[in-house]
């Protein structure tokens, strides 16, 4: 893997975490199998000790797999890195694999509406109690603090409100109380922020995105020091078993090879829309992280070093707008996916967000008449014509 240490990441993510069988495959191998056999019995007691390294069950260990967790590592600057079945696995296990009961988790309330849920419904049924913030506001982080605060939770920018967060700021009341923080960088995407160096103790993907890029499977990847992975989440994976599969890790490890093609294409696709979109008439509000006037915009800076692939904006007649523009499109898709090679927009207060009443969702920043569009990779001139047909509609 350090083979590779030096190079830039497109570098990186063609060649690195490579496991090369003796046939000299030039692409990486898939191994769909469950198991692996021992020489002798001997051979198996020393690989269930540790004492040999080696394959022991694909719930926890498989080469396929294994080359993507290496390719991941390689990308994000981490020691160590677990894949799993979803993105929705990945952060679940890494929260829960902090906590125990009596712990208290703070958590940013701009959140993907299943992270939302497993803070708010799932953790306190283990007896975690759970409080959330205005994410921004680094005093009401430092309020919400207690003695027995083990983990913070924050995705930054957020889903779908593009709303950031200081990282280093919530980093620095994370290390001073003793929680670890835990980011969700789906947003950002691997290239463009890297929470660890910014003092994050653990990093989550829904690989399901911008890794896979291409719509076909779901995974997830949780990401941190070797100690974090050891202490906090290899054992919860491994004998709970939200396990991905190898013909996934394989997808996304192939994904990998493109991401920096595909996503920088993708942030200039929405960086020309977001200006195009901004000067429409029927759009009330616009929040994308490249936008220079961004209130964020130091924040930014400082942590990011692209903006996003995604765009969200507010449509002027609230939901009947919205809803007029979403159907008037041609070329975008209605989806509530995203980092595909196809745009799709979705109307989170619908779909992703329909669970929260509206005080709720206009606390987190989703008002009726927001859309949320993810850029794909069509040409860019197709999508500004297919848009602002769209928004003339309204
Ligand atoms: C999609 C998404 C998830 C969940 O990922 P799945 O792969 O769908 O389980 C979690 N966090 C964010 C920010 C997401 O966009």
């Amino acid at each position: 893997m350090t083979r590779y240490a030096h190079y830039h990441p497109e570098t990186r993510l063609v060649h690195s975490g490579g496991l090369r069988t003796e046939f000299g495959e030039t692409s990486e191998a898939l191994f769909l199998t469950q198991g692996f056999v021992y020489d002798n019995p001997e051979e198996a007691e020393a690989r269930f000790d540790g004492s040999e390294p080696g394959f022991i069950y694909s719930r926890f260990s498989n080469p396929t797999v294994a080359m993507f967790e290496r390719r991941m590592c390689a990308l994000e600057g981490a020691e160590a890195a677990r894949a799993t079945a979803s993105g929705m696995a990945a952060v679940t296990a890494a929260l829960m694999g902090v906590v125990r009961a009596g712990d208290h988790v703070v958590a940013a309330q701009a959140l993907f509406g299943s992270c939302r849920w497993v803070i708010e419904e799932w953790l306190p049924r283990f007896g975690v109690a759970t409080t959330l913030v205005d994410g921004p506001d680094l005093a009401a982080w430092q309020a919400a603090v207690r003695p027995e605060t083990k983990a913070f939770f924050l995705e930054s920018p957020a889903n779908p409100t593009l709303e950031v967060i200081d990282i280093l700021g919530v980093a620095a009341i994370a290390k001073a109380c003793g929680a670890k923080l835990i980011v969700d960088n789906v947003f950002a995407t691997p290239l463009f922020q890297k929470p660890l160096t910014l003092g994050a103790d653990c990093v989550v993907y829904s690989a399901t995105k911008h890794i896979d890029g291409q719509g076909r499977c779901l995974g997830g990847v949780i990401l941190a020091s070797q100690e974090f992975i050891d202490t906090y989440v290899h054992q919860v994976l491994r004998q709970t078993g939200p396990s991905i599969s190898p013909f996934n890790a394989w997808v996304l490890l192939k994904g990998l090879e493109t991401l920096p093609v595909r996503v920088e294409k993708q942030a200039q696709t929405a960086s020309f829309l977001a200006k195009a979109i901004a000067a429409h008439p029927k759009v009330k509000r616009v929040n994308f992280p490249g936008d220079p006037q961004h209130p964020q915009a130091a924040i930014i800076a400082r942590q990011m070093s692209g903006p996003s692939t995604l765009i969200a904006f507010e449509i002027e007649g609230e939901r009947a707008g919205a809803y007029r523009f979403l159907n008037a499109l041609q070329i975008v898709k209605i989806s509530n996916n995203l980092g595909d090679a196809k745009s799709l927009v979705t109307h989170p207060a619908t779909t992703t967000h329909q669970r929260f009443t509206l005080e709720q969702r206009l606390a987190m920043g989703i008002p009726e008449g927001m859309v949320r569009l993810s850029c794909g990779l069509e040409h860019q001139a197709d999508l500004a014509a297919d848009i602002l047909a769209a928004l003339d509609s309204v």
